[in-house]
């Protein structure tokens, strides 16, 4: 960053938007060019019932491994896909892969596989496509039903237009879906908006769940909001459990989920699959 003695900051943060834009560009024509060459790829991570141990659902994280072998993480990517106009594509195909995804297994299965997928929807997608008849296409040509999905929303989704996005959430309801409220606790905090919306889950962030049994600031939101997700009738998943005393915990506080590196990392599909066989056993 330069910096002029007659200009100062100005200069110097013109500077700096200058080389994130120009960063931001390079990165998204390397996007649009992996996402039109399938260079994209689903991970999975298992989601467990904590009071039976038992495998319940993964949850669809998106890699991307350019040709150099650089891999990026989704925190730098999505916001750059949401920019561009990318995440229309791109949550398209994430769809239709976690479809394709659950299908396989299910026909490796002989019939149901017994897991449910979780998928990830951003707010920007949510203005930009007609996610239900998406989602719709995607299960009708794989033959799923609606209830092998769960899908991730945020509460930033409600932000802009509540009234469409409660449209669109009830669209995916009467399909047979399973709605939860993403990283619950870090956004929008009008919690009017849990009684007038379908939503089945809570995921509990997890900069709440990490560090809770050394913080009685944290643990008493956890506490919180598994009460009000109890008395709304909601179900609860706690993310980035990496311990099994918080597991433990979690379980006995009535947490209904849990999903963290203690159980498993996000895998590549091979190694979930592998995962779900091992847990019919
Ligand atoms: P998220 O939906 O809240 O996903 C959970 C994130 O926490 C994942 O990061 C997961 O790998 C990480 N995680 C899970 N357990 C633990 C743990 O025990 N410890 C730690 N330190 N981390 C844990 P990831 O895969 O990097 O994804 C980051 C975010 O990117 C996701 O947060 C989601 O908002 C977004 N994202 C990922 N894939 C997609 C996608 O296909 N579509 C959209 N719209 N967003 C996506
Ligand atoms: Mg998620
Ligand atoms: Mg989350
Ligand atoms: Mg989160």
């Amino acid at each position: 960053v330069k910096r002029s003695k007659a200009t100062g900051k100005t200069e110097a943060y013109q500077t700096q938007a200058f080389d994130i834009a120009r960063e931001q560009f390079g990165m998204e024509t390397a996007l649009r060019r992996a996402i039109e060459r399938g260079q994209m790829r689903l991970t999975y991570q298992p989601i467990r019932d904590l009071s039976t141990g038992q495998l319940v659902a993964f949850e669809s994280l998106a890699r991307w491994r350019d040709e150099n072998g650089v891999e990026y993480s989704p925190n730098d990517f999505i916001p750059v896909a949401e920019e561009s106009g990318l995440i229309v594509p791109l949550g398209r195909w994430a769809i239709q892969e976690a479809a394709a995804t659950l299908a396989q297994w299910d026909a490796r299965c002989g019939g149901h596989c017994g897991v449910r997928l979780a998928v990830n929807l951003s707010a920007i997608q949510l203005q930009r496509d007609t996610i239900a008849p998406v989602v719709e296409a995607a299960l009708s040509a794989y033959g799923l039903e609606g209830s092998r999905f769960t899908l991730e929303l945020t509460e930033s989704a409600l932000v802009t237009d509540p009234d469409r996005i409660a449209g669109i959430m009830h669209a995916l309801k009467r399909l047979g879906t399973t709605i939860a409220m993403d990283d619950f606790g870090t956004g929008y905090s009008n919690l009017a908006y849990l009684q007038k919306l379908p939503i089945d889950i809570l995921k509990i962030d997890r900069s709440f769940v990490s560090g809770m049994l050394a913080d009685r600031d944290k643990i008493a939101i956890v506490r919180a909001v598994l009460s009000l997700a109890q008395a709304l009738g909601m179900k609860t998943t706690a993310e980035g459990i990496e311990t099994n005393e918080l597991a433990q915990t979690l379980a006995a506080l009535g947490c209904t989920y849990g999903q963290g590196y203690l159980y498993a990392r996000p895998l590549e599909a091979e190694a979930a699959y592998a995962m779900l066989v091992e847990d019919r056993h």
